[in-house]
């Protein structure tokens, strides 16, 4: 039954964090901010059909800013733009949470309305070093959503 499965999942909501539902990272379509928008790398990044694209510089580890596909819409394709370029223009607000945030209460940061969609972090401390973060994913209204409702969502 719909509204049983539904409440379990509501339930299980408060045992669970952020990275047992996120996106991992490997499997995260991101770009680097040098990024020219061509008509090549447009229709590309549209093929993904991807909403929101993390971009980076320099490593993966590195992401920047936040590519909305939206944003390609007006685009002049033979402008020889960059993704920097744009992503300057809109500055799109980028959020980072930990790995053990708890889903309900990234659920309720998402209910804010601000952003959907957060860069996954953890903190490596090796030794002496200074501690240093490692992006590990992102997650999305969705994914908590999914979580509730037990059942995945099938994109447009
Ligand atoms: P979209 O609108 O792009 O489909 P959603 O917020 O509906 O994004 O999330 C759908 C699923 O896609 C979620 O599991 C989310 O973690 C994942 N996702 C969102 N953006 C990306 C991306 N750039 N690369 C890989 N997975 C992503």
């Amino acid at each position: 039954q719909d509204e049983l499965r539904i409440a379990v999942g509501a339930m299980e909501m408060n045992d669970k964090t952020v990275s047992n539902v996120m996106t991992k990272i490997d499997d995260v379509f991101m770009l680097p901010d040098t990024t020219i928008l061509s008509t090549k790398t447009v229709a590309e990044i549209l093929r993904m059909g991807y909403t929101r694209i993390p971009v980076y510089s320099g490593s993966r580890n590195d992401v920047v800013s936040l590519l909305f596909v939206k944003d390609l819409a007006l685009l002049n394709p033979d402008g020889n733009f960059t993704i920097q370029t744009v992503c300057n223009y809109h500055q799109h607000p980028l959020r980072f949470v930990m790995e053990d945030t708890p889903l309900r209460v990234m659920l309720d940061e998402f209910k804010k309305g601000e952003y959907h969609l957060a860069m996954v972090q953890r903190v490596i401390t090796e030794g002496d070093a200074d501690p240093r973060y490692e992006l590990v994913g992102v997650v999305t209204l969705e994914d908590i959503v999914e979580e509730i409702l037990q059942a995945e969502i099938v994109d447009e």
